[in-house]
């Protein structure tokens, strides 16, 4: 809200450890949260176990460290957060806002249309579970209508959830708290007024947003980053095998992320100078919108 003192963070998933794409998410959401005077907060999103790597997460922090960032406050783990998605999902399903539903994947699958992310659920189970059926999984009723924000970078967003995306899961079959609820309630619970993040999750925004209007909480500010892609158009992460980090090259790792992120800072900059070159220039009004190449920058 107006008057709010900024507050961003950075919100890695140690599913494997930082690399050149998710460095430049880090350093634009730093750099973004410093140049308002803000606090930068770092949370882990280690809820769905099957996917997280052993040592990741504080490899990422080691590597954070080494690189020069400085976060506000304790490191947040998710996992350790689950009472906080809990009650959340209580006050929801209370407001009759969420439902079980008894559907498997194979089910949605065999019923449903794709939408933006994935099959848009049909809505088999909303208006109470089949006889006999129990509850797998617990769905947000998303309802009619467009949602629509203004991202800083990309522009006006919008989404019919109903006709995009469907109820969407809230509490996994398998257990785990699904990343659309635990981002809202961690962002709203730590004070979050500026979310920073990848342009992937653009298309998960609309749906954060409905959730947030459905708890009563307060939208943050969003702006989503240009996400580094190969030369086949993929986004850098583990599956398409992203380039290591290397831990003892942060001046040239951050110079690259700069440049990537639509800098031009002065060449083999020390680090300590880099990082105030960095603070000095930030903007967004260099930053692309659109994926970066990870051969585009020499
Ligand atoms: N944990 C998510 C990721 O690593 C980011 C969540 C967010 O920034 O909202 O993709």
């Amino acid at each position: 809200a107006a008057g709010t003192p900024y507050r961003g963070r950075f919100a890695p998933s140690p599913t494997g450890r930082l690399h050149a794409g998710s460095l430049m998410t880090a350093l634009g959401s730093y750099l973004d949260a410093r140049a308002h005077g803000g606090q930068w907060l770092l949370r882990i999103e280690d809820l769905d176990a099957p996917r997280m790597v052993p040592g990741a997460a504080d490899a990422i922090l080691r590597t954070l460290e080494a690189y020069g960032f400085e976060w506000d406050g304790e490191v947040v783990y998710q996992s350790r957060r689950l009472g906080l998605y809990r009650t959340a999902l209580d006050a929801l399903l209370a407001r009759g806002a969420a439902y079980p539903c008894a559907c498997t994947r194979a089910q949605v699958a065999a019923h449903a249309r794709r939408g933006v992310d994935g099959y848009v659920y049909p809505g088999t189970c909303a208006q109470g579970l089949p006889a006999g059926a129990s509850a797998r999984a617990w769905r947000l009723r998303v309802g009619d209508g467009t949602i629509g924000f203004v991202d800083r970078l990309q522009g006006e967003y919008a989404q019919d959830l109903q006709r995009d995306v469907g109820d969407f899961v809230l509490l996994r079959a398998d257990g785990v708290w699904a990343y659309q609820l635990a981002v809202v309630v961690d962002d709203a619970e730590q004070g979050v007024t500026d979310v920073v993040r990848g342009a992937d999750l653009l298309v998960s925004t609309p749906r954060q947003i409905k959730l947030i209007e459905r708890l009563g909480l307060v939208a943050p500010a969003y702006c989503h980053l240009p996400v580094l892609v190969n030369a086949q158009g993929e986004k850098l992460s583990k599956q398409t095998l992203a380039p290591e980090l290397d831990p003892d090259g942060a001046a040239a790792e951050l110079a690259l992320a700069l440049s990537r992120l639509g800098f031009a800072p002065p060449p083999r900059l020390p680090l300590a100078e880099l990082w105030r070159w960095a603070h000095e220039h930030w903007s967004l009004s260099g930053v692309p919108a659109g994926p970066v190449n990870i051969g585009a920058v020499p």
